[in-house]
């Protein structure tokens, strides 16, 4: 028929009797399962639901585009697949697509390395799945990847943690701060000594810092809370005992003084929390025994609170803590691991705890700021009176 086509000249519109034409499907198919709405698309072509494609014979553009293939110029779809999202997409046959065009040879080195087992040099049509070290690896050796990794990494925080706390040691301004429940005066005894064991402050703080109770006992608050001495402790790196909050309840209390506490930071930073950096460290495969029973771990967490310990001894106690962890023998190797950065997870769970913890701390510094709000005898007020 085509032969026939010989005679016409260029640019004219040649007319066909359909019932000449074998097409498939036909117009009546094509009709009859329109009216139908099942088994084909509104063009005719078989449709496939998701899950349901015969993945070795069909593919979408993308599809094959991970095939490192493409549609030929002018080949038809021949089937549908349907999607949630966005409707249908259109199905090739993957037999007929043709091969990329050879892209420029980084793109070429880039495609063959998610395409080959780091590890085996197993090689596949589709490109793997990267580990959590960046490497691309054939599925059971993605997993050994992974878990390799997995170790490294505690074992590098624990690593970490010793060097942190030698930094902490190395700093003689550092603040080690502890409170304790006194029965006999009814108040947290509030202590704060530099590494070296100096005295930088010692108060009694009183039974009063819930922000509700402030308002009633205003006049009740000690005098020293309005001495600008109390401030020695700001801009310093801070490391307090777990689980008391000693510094949020002291950062409270000032907050309700006539004190100008504006650009003033009394808070410790994230990156030194005593019990989280003591999990780490004896998270270290040959530390497991520091989990074991009544354990160092459990001295660096134990709720001193209700210990009958003073706050010297609490804070003796943060002191051996931080020795333990810095007297962990690393080789020059080790060190360089620890220094460097951790691989950021890139999982959209760990993401959102970054930024719960930053919430948090926005929270934590905005403490002080409620006592202000309850509280109509703070700073403007007293001049007045
Ligand atoms: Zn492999």
């Amino acid at each position: 028929m085509i032969d026939e086509l010989g005679s016409v000249p260029a640019g004219t519109v040649v007319e066909f009797a359909a019932r000449d034409l074998d097409i498939y499907p036909s117009p009546a198919v094509i009709a009859e399962a329109f009216s139908r709405r099942e088994g084909r698309c509104v063009l005719g072509r078989p449709l496939y639901h998701e899950g349901e494609v015969p993945t070795g014979i069909l593919a979408t553009v993308p599809e094959l585009k991970r095939m490192l293939l493409r549609p030929r110029l002018g080949q038809p779809p021949i089937a549908t697949k349907k999607n949630a999202r966005r409707g249908q997409d259109a199905l090739y046959a993957i037999a007929d697509a043709e091969p990329m065009p050879p892209a420029t040879p980084q793109v070429e080195r880039k495609r063959l390395l998610q395409r080959i087992c780091a590890e085996c040099q197993a090689t596949s049509q589709l490109p793997f799945q990267p580990a959590n070290d960046g490497k691309y690896y054939c599925e059971k050796h993605k997993r050994a990847a992974d878990e390799r990794e997995e170790r490294q990494r505690i074992v590098d925080d624990s690593f970490r943690s010793a060097l942190w706390s030698r930094e902490i040691l190395a700093d003689p301004d550092t603040a080690l701060v502890a409170m304790t429940w006194d029965r006999e005066s009814q108040g947290y005894p509030f202590r704060v000594e530099t590494v070296a064991g100096d005295v930088v402050l010692e108060r009694v703080l009183p039974y009063v810092t819930g922000a509700p109770l402030l308002n009633a006992t205003a006049n009740d608050l000690p005098s020293w809370v309005n001495d600008p001495a109390g401030l020695v402790i700001a801009d310093r790196r801070i490391i307090e005992a777990p689980s008391v909050h000693a510094v949020a309840a002291y950062r409270k209390l000032l907050g309700a003084s006539d004190l100008d506490l504006r650009g003033i930071n009394i808070a410790p930073r994230d990156e030194d929390n005593l019990a989280r950096r003591y999990h780490r460290y004896a998270n270290h495969p040959d530390r497991r025994h520091l989990f074991d029973g009544a354990t160092r771990a459990n001295t660096a967490s134990v709720d001193w609170k209700r210990s009958l310990l003073t706050a010297a001894q609490v804070i003796e106690q943060i002191r051996q803590v931080l020795f333990e962890m810095a007297r962990c023998p690393l080789s020059p190797d080790e060190v360089k691991r620890a220094k460097r950065l951790p691989r950021v997870p890139r999982s959209r769970a760990s993401r959102r705890s970054v930024f719960r913890d930053v919430m948090l701390d926005v929270l934590e510094q905005n403490a002080g700021l409620g006592v202000r709000l309850y509280h109509p005898g703070a700073s403007p007020l007293t001049p007045q009176e």
